[in-house]
């Protein structure tokens, strides 16, 4: 547990790229679609809860679709892992867009009584080997912590106007539609 560093060093195992699922904000997706070209309705998912663990049930992400819920995700293969996962290099192709929590990952936060910064550490129950051959500065993983949070209240907020409308004829990923502006979904 570091306040201004944390070692780490990923050695590219591939676990966190094959076996996690992958959650994006609305900010991340609209990252990487003007980034990479690539349609959100090709490289997005909607989940149900019976096919996605960890998550609360509390979690203000989930949408709420005729009585069942649902969360936004990355495609992924069970086999070949994240949709933007490089099957030859093994390596992210969207490294420069990628969604924020794939930065933080593994480092965890830990913060005082009153919210405020104390230290980051190495996640225990992500899966990661965690080596620590290597050192991460703990500033700039603060202020990603920090603008993924209010990316995610910015995504909880759009979730809370999808869940008041209750159309049953729609699908989960009508939630798309409340933040990217639909010119030609071909054309995204
Ligand atoms: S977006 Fe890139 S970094 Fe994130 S899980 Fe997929 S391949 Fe890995
Ligand atoms: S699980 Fe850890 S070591 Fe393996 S690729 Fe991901 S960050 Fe690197």
């Amino acid at each position: 547990m570091g306040r201004y560093h944390v070692q780490f060093k990923c050695h590219h195992c591939g676990h966190c790229c094959t076996d996690v699922i992958c959650l994006p904000t609305p900010w991340d997706v609209l990252r990487i679609a003007m980034g990479t070209g690539e349609n959100p309705y090709t490289f997005l998912e909607f989940l149900s809860s019976e096919e996605i663990t960890g998550v609360e049930k509390s979690d203000p992400t989930w949408l709420e679709v005729n009585g069942e819920r649902y969360m936004m995700a990355v495609q992924r293969d069970e086999t070949v892992g994240c949709f933007f996962l490089d099957k030859q290099t093994e390596f992210c192709s969207i490294y420069e867009q990628r969604p924020l929590l794939c930065r933080l990952y593994p480092f965890k936060l830990h913060e005082t009584r009153n919210a405020e910064f104390d230290s980051f550490s190495l996640h225990t129950d992500v899966g990661c080997p965690r080596n620590q051959d290597g050192i991460h500065e703990t500033k700039p993983l603060y202020e990603l912590y920090l603008q993924d949070k209010m990316h995610q209240d910015d995504y909880a907020a759009l979730v809370q106007a999808f869940n008041k409308d209750k159309n049953m004829t729609r699908n989960p990923d009508d939630f798309l539609q409340l933040f990217i502006e639909i010119v030609d979904a071909d054309q995204i």
